[in-house]
């Protein structure tokens, strides 16, 4: 039980993936738009007395903005039960954010962190598609992300919920998603809801970025609007 009362908890909620790109205020609000890296911190700290577990962290990793910083938030895992996760960054609509600078392949973040604390393979719960190490004698796990580099979609099974309440079957593929919040609104009985996630889920196809012209507009919204 958590050592105070928590509604998230309370009411069955365990894993939480947080966004945490930089471990500096400046970069934070760089990246985010948003001056709010402390309050970010305290909500991870918060989340990890309060017992939400696996708790990961997401770092999408920028060339020139925040890969400089790969080591010290992989250093987060040694003595917390962490698992951060280091994500290719995807230019979804967002292309021109930060310049031509291009993403960071994990081979190279792997092998950074091979040379400077060296590295076992892991398991996180529900690691989903990642690759998961951990550093020599870490409490938590690292996780590389890969959608760049490698194509994982054979191995993906996630769903995309946005905040407006739209569920759709991959990032890049929109076709087929489903308004929940305007079916949970609408009275929908939750074997309803069960059907049509299950639906969504069985008709999930596979489509990975270095393809996503063969999808044409199968997306309209970019990264920030997918929640991904
Ligand atoms: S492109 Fe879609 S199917 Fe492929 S890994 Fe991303 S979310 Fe999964």
């Amino acid at each position: 039980m958590p050592p105070w009362p928590n509604p998230l908890h309370q009411a069955g909620l365990r894993r939480l993936n947080i966004s945490l790109d930089s471990l500096h205020p400046d970069t934070f609000r760089k990246i985010t738009g948003r001056d709010r890296w402390q309050r970010v911190w305290d909500g991870i700290l918060t989340a990890a007395a309060v017992g939400f577990a696996p708790l990961k962290l997401n770092v999408v990793v920028i060339p020139g903005v925040n890969d400089q910083e790969v080591p010290a938030l992989a250093a987060l895992t040694l003595d917390r039960p962490w698992h951060v996760r280091f994500i290719e960054f995807m230019p979804i609509g967002n292309e021109t954010l930060f310049g031509e600078k291009g993403w960071v392949d994990s081979a190279t973040l792997r092998q950074q962190l091979q040379d400077q604390f060296g590295l076992a393979p892991a398991h996180c719960p529900g690691n989903g598609p990642a690759d998961v190490f951990s550093l020599a004698g870490a409490q938590g796990t690292v996780g590389f992300i890969s959608q760049m580099s490698e194509c994982f979609c054979d191995r993906c099974n996630r769903l995309r919920l946005s905040a407006d309440g739209w569920l759709r079957p991959c990032l890049l593929n929109e076709v087929g998603q489903q308004n929940l919040k305007a079916l949970l609104r609408g009275g929908a009985t939750p074997a309803t809801l069960r059907e049509t996630v299950s639906a969504l889920l069985t008709n999930k196809t596979d489509i990975h970025f270095k393809n996503r012209d063969r999808g044409g507009d199968r997306y309209t919204r970019t990264m920030a609007r997918i929640g991904g």
